[in-house]
């Protein structure tokens, strides 16, 4: 590092514009900055070492500082840094990374579209849902149904595919055709006293209107997390699938999964459609196919699709989308080496044991603790909501920002969470060991107390 450490905090002021940052946080108390990273651990510039209890986000899923993927990214900048695929260009490197994707793929797929994120990815899906109907010569079928707390990116479209209010409110956005529809989060949207399966048929018949009233034939796809990551750590209630997927196929509308944060691994199954049994017709992954080395994303593109696309060849001509850092081969390299550790480590059947102790030692310690209101998640992905009052599930006042009192806390005690408005998240690299996860709960729980009270 060749920046002076004490001025390193200032000039990260006066230089860095911050994304998903509130200029007030960072002028009062930021920035903190990261030096290096080793296993389940990151250094500031300052030498305090943490326990990261979010992989980065979420992408760092087989630890930092791993050599085979270190020699991966080095080998093949050397041998050769950049080559793009368009003009049915191609690399070596590039076509092997395909085919092991696509020999990955939770049910068959014909064909894999490389991007650098997942938000440009979840843009490319859009485009392919687009060209798809409009090469089937029904261009009014086009609506996107997203669901509300979802995150799907924050590009113009993506950005408003997210169901997040505070992500449209200043950029006029949603733009173009899209609908939102309830989150499944049956803690704080179900009806007093109603079952997670009286909930998802409730969610059903939302749905089921919704596409009466726009008309089925204006509805082109159903867009979905498995498991809801930065909208607040939303797992779905007990029977969603089983009463949403029929309805989508009914109305012909496409599912697809967007597993940027639960693919390769992270529920304990190597992707979340397979924990949930499902068969999307498109699958979106980034993050973990490169363990957070390099950026990289992947549009997984199913039959139904493909045999469209190549029928209606000589009527498309030119298929006219595509980024200049689409199948990057330093990318490509450094995916076939996760793919590859992924596989030798046995990392999902790793997660399927440590996620449930996750959820357990969670419980157990913060179950019946008052500021607790829901534990939530599945596999290495909990949220822990915190609430003023238990029994009547009162949040606390914005303004006092408890979520963020207890990551601070966290910090201060060598544990890195996120806070999602009052509910913490943690999604540790898959890697993380039992010792290093009740580490994270103690830690955890003490950060917990030390604001308890204050804001009791
Ligand atoms: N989809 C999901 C489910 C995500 O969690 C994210 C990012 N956290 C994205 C899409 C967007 O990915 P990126 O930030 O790489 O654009």
């Amino acid at each position: 590092m060749t920046i002076d450490i004490q001025r390193a905090a200032q000039l990260d002021r006066e230089s860095l514009f911050h994304p998903f940052t509130a200029l007030n946080d960072l002028y009062r108390d930021g920035p903190n900055v990261m030096a290096s990273g080793k296993g389940l651990h990151v250094t500031d510039i300052h030498g305090n070492t943490y326990l990261d209890g979010m992989a980065g986000l979420w992408c760092v899923n087989l630890g930092y500082g791993r050599q085979d993927i270190v020699d991966a990214i080095a080998e093949q900048s050397a041998r050769l840094s950049f080559f793009h695929t368009f003009n049915s260009m191609s690399t070596d490197v590039a076509i092997e990374c395909a085919d092991a994707l696509l020999k990955r793929a939770p049910v068959p797929m014909s064909r894999v579209f490389f991007g650098a994120s997942g938000s440009d990815a979840n843009e490319t899906q859009i485009k392919l849902i687009w060209y798809y109907n409009n090469l089937l010569g029904r261009p009014q079928k086009k609506k996107i149904i997203a669901r509300w707390n979802a995150y799907h990116g924050s590009a113009v479209m993506t950005a408003g595919l997210t169901g997040l209010p505070g992500m449209h409110a200043l950029f006029d956005l949603p733009l173009g055709p899209i609908l939102h529809v309830t989150a499944p989060h049956h803690y704080r949207k179900a009806a007093e006293g109603m079952t997670e399966r009286e909930f998802s048929r409730s969610l059903a018949v939302e749905l089921e209107e919704l596409i009466a009233r726009e008309g089925a034939d204006t509805i082109a796809a159903f867009f979905a997390e498995p498991v809801m990551g930065a909208g607040g750590l939303i797992a779905t209630p007990e029977g969603y699938w089983e009463e949403i997927t029929p309805i989508l196929k009914r109305h012909d509308i496409l599912l697809v999964m967007d597993e940027v944060v639960s693919g390769f691994g992270r529920l304990g199954t190597y992707w979340g459609a397979q924990t949930y049994g499902l068969e999307p017709d498109l699958i979106t992954a980034a993050k973990g196919v490169t363990g957070g080395y390099f950026p990289m994303s992947v549009c997984y593109i199913s039959p139904k699709l493909w045999d469209v696309f190549e029928g209606n060849r000589d009527a498309a001509g030119l298929f006219g989308h595509g980024y200049t850092y689409s199948a990057h081969p330093v990318g490509a390299a450094a995916a076939l080496a996760t793919l590859r550790a992924i596989d030798e480590d046995r990392v999902v059947d790793h997660v399927a044991q440590v996620g449930p102790y996750l959820h357990e030692r969670m419980r157990a310690v913060l179950g019946d603790d008052p500021m607790v209101g829901e534990i939530r998640g599945r596999g290495l992905m909990i949220g822990i909501e915190l609430v003023k009052d238990r029994a009547t599930k009162e949040a606390f006042p914005m303004a006092q920002r408890v979520g963020r009192q207890v990551l601070k806390a966290a910090a201060d005690r060598g544990l890195i969470t996120r806070a999602l408005g009052d509910t913490l998240v943690f999604a540790p690299p898959l890697v993380i060991d039992r010792e290093s996860i009740d580490a994270l709960v103690t830690i955890f729980k003490a950060a917990i107390d030390a604001v308890r009270a204050d804001v009791a």
